[in-house]
């Protein structure tokens, strides 16, 4: 990693299993002014497979399994730089909404050095069943790998329970924010925005 962005990134992010709903509002999020969607999974997978990273992202993701920390956070870091550069991520004035990163508590740490996470979102669903049936319509839809098959669904979920919900624990309780995963979007997309708007960092930015 040779260049920095000397400041901490400005970010919200969205925390939920996967099937949750995190890419959904992320997308629409980040189709607003000011808003940036990150989605990890997607710079996954926008990789070219003949590569060697490419291939260990498909040798982790389809066993439901996270690919290593090193890996993730470099590349994830060389995107945002690009992203920056390219001008189409705007550091100075566009919020983070990282989704799908950090995984677990080791890329929360990583990942401290070069973000501020100013509020967390939980799409919480405790209901798996729906998440499973959620991923198995996702697999028809989107030729995804890593929902093709229940084996590796469920492996997904507890993938989510052991290592990426005890993030929820790293952050401190005001910047972490439940909201119900099982409403229509439309009203989840109205809990995240309404509580946004009434955050001082955001007040603030309105400002500048
Ligand atoms: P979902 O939206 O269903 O949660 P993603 O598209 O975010 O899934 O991620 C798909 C797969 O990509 C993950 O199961 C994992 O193998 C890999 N992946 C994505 N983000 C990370 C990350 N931050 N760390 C490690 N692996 C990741």
């Amino acid at each position: 990693m040779s260049k920095h962005l000397d400041f901490k990134l400005p970010a919200f992010l969205i925390l939920g299993a996967p099937g949750s709903g995190k890419g959904t509002q992320g997308k629409i999020l980040g189709s607003v002014p000011r808003f940036f969607h990150c989605a990890c999974g997607d710079v996954f997978r926008s990789l070219d497979t003949r590569t060697a990273l490419g291939q260990k992202f498909v040798y982790y993701s389809s066993r439901g399994e996270l690919v290593p920390d090193e890996l993730t956070i470099e590349l994830w870091h060389a995107q945002i730089l690009n992203w920056s550069e390219t001008h189409i991520y705007k550091p100075d004035i566009d919020f983070l909404v990282l989704d799908g990163i950090p995984r677990n508590v080791r890329q929360a740490e990583f990942l401290a050095e070069h973000v501020e996470v100013h509020q967390v979102f939980h799409l919480s669903c405790p209901d798996r069943e729906e998440l499973a049936r959620r991923m198995r319509k996702r697999a028809l839809k989107e030729n995804r790998l890593d929902d093709a098959s229940d084996r590796v669904i469920q492996q997904r979920i507890a993938t989510y329970e052991a290592e990426t919900k005890p993030i929820l624990e790293y952050y401190s309780k005001e910047r972490v924010l439940d909201i119900d995963a099982t409403q229509p979007p439309v009203k989840v997309l109205r809990d995240i925005v309404d509580h946004i708007t009434k955050l001082p960092v955001y007040q603030a930015s309105l400002k500048r």
